[in-house]
């Protein structure tokens, strides 16, 4: 494959952009970043803090709906919200890998410890390591179920309200009822998706009544596509990748005026829906006294294919943490296209294929070739940096994490943990803490976040495969 000549000229000035090319796990420093109140106010002219809030008002109208038809959600009275654990055992395992692992030569030029007689490097991850399980979160077993669902619940909203079957200020268990169902029936909500996004938008809206088609790309797994059918969502497949599928889905959905299009690409209501995530994260961190100042710095790392997920959680974490939180996306070696896109300024036009990479991954929920524009845009000020992670080691984190903390999360999901490994072996995330003033003793008081972002819904006999899966 041919490397695109501004990629090319990329690369002579950043090593990092050299690594991407020569497809070596790196860490990629956001030379942009600015102070986060030099952009609040334009960040605010496209999603503002009122819009943040508004998204979690609807959540907590639709809760009464949600809580009695999904009982999974009794404990969180019909939010869809997930545990946040510490692992302290997989951080010991973790702090112990790079230091441990015979096949670390790619990083030996960037690692920053010391190194033993042996040659093998020791670092160590200070601080607290905590999960947040969005692995788990009902309905959907992914990230996907805050932003997915909340869409399909905005639009379901909007019709109802429109057409007078509902007000904003009655009980929206209403929505579990033949006439709503027989209602949105005569809607289609479409959606394209490497899976994960279809699997919440389609549950979701067929478990309202509506129509649903979902545009899977060539990523997407059989039992992705059965398990949607199985629930009366129609599947359409492509041999393409997933720009293809989204495409596709556009061009179907603008043919019928009665069709919704939920654009992974563009869409500002997914965004709003993953946003609503940080507000209740601050929750759960005041609950278990965690403190996050200048002095307790959170550090969040987080899987990212096309970039909404990762963009609208982050967002929201700027938003209400300002710059005590360092946001990090993490992606496949073969795959960073929202590096590609952050670091070239050419955003949505970005391509991995630009810097001669596949977009071929194991990690399904991340092969997304082309970043998405709003993410790159608005986020590029703000966004810390973004890390690579080989193949081989998201099965490798996947057991580790089985091993140590009895928790399951898919493939993709694993390639958070790269995050606090190349923030501590590194030698970028050494200068980025020198830059920060983040000294040892601050980065003790430091809590880092790996957001596992999917697996509750992985079958059994996929799991096994996974297992066995070593490359
Ligand atoms: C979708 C997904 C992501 C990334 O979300 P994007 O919005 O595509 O960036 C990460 N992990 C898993 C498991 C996903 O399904």
């Amino acid at each position: 494959m041919e490397i695109k000549e501004y990629a090319g000229d990329l690369a002579e000035k950043y090593p990092a952009i050299k690594d991407v090319i020569e497809k070596r796990e790196t860490l990629w420093i956001n030379p942009n970043v600015i102070p986060f109140h030099m952009i609040d106010g334009l960040c605010q002219l496209v999603v503002s803090d009122e819009d943040i809030e508004d998204a979690g008002a609807r959540l907590d109208r639709f809760a009464p709906f949600i809580k009695r038809c999904f009982p999974e959600t009794e404990k969180t009275n019909g939010l869809i919200e997930s545990p946040l654990r510490a692992i302290p055992k997989m951080q010991e395992e973790l702090s112990n890998s790079v230091s441990g692992r015979q096949d670390q030569t790619d990083l030996t030029s960037s690692i920053s410890g010391g190194q033993d007689q042996a040659g093998r490097r020791s670092f160590g991850i200070p601080g607290t390591l905590m999960l947040k399980m969005d692995s788990h979160l009902a309905i959907a077993g992914s990230v996907k179920a805050r932003g997915g669902i909340y869409e399909v619940l905005k639009h379901a909203e909007d019709l109802a309200i429109s057409e007078g079957k509902i007000t904003v200020g009655d009980n929206y268990e209403k929505f579990d009822s033949n006439e709503m169902r027989d209602f949105l029936s005569g809607y289609t909500m479409q959606v394209g998706s490497t899976g994960n996004l279809g699997l919440s938008i389609g549950i979701m809206s067929a478990f309202l009544g509506f129509k649903v088609k979902v545009h899977m790309s060539c990523d997407a797994k059989q039992w992705k596509k059965d398990m949607l059918r199985s629930k009366g969502v129609e599947v359409i497949e492509y041999e393409d990748d997933y720009s293809k599928a989204v495409a596709e889905g556009r061009r179907n959905s603008d043919q019928d005026p009665k069709s919704h299009f939920v654009d992974d690409e563009q869409s500002l209501d997914l965004f709003l829906g993953y946003a609503v995530a940080a507000k209740r994260l601050k929750e759960q961190l005041d609950d278990i006294n965690i403190t996050v100042d200048q002095a307790h710095p959170l550090i969040v790392y987080i899987p990212a294919g096309v970039g909404g997920a990762p963009g609208g959680v982050g967002y929201g974490l700027k938003r209400v943490f300002g710059d005590d939180v360092h946001v990090f996306y993490t992606e496949p070696v073969e795959c960073p296209s929202l590096l590609a896109g952050f670091a070239s300024g050419l955003y949505e036009k970005a391509n991995v294929s630009d810097f001669g990479l596949s977009c071929n991954t194991h990690a399904d929920g991340l092969a997304c070739a082309s970043p998405s524009g709003l993410v790159t845009r608005l986020c590029g000020n703000m966004v810390s940096g973004d890390m690579t992670i080989d193949d081989a080691r998201l099965y490798d984190y996947m057991r580790m994490l089985m091993d140590t903390e009895d928790i399951r999360i898919e493939p993709s999901s694993c390639a958070s943990f790269a995050g606090p490994v190349l923030f501590h072996a590194t030698e970028n995330g050494a200068n980025y803490r020198r830059a920060r003033g983040m000294t040892d003793e601050i980065m003790e008081n430091a809590t880092h976040i790996c957001w596992a972002t999917g697996g509750a819904l992985v079958p059994e006999e996929i799991w096994q495969q996974y297992l066995e899966t070593y490359i």
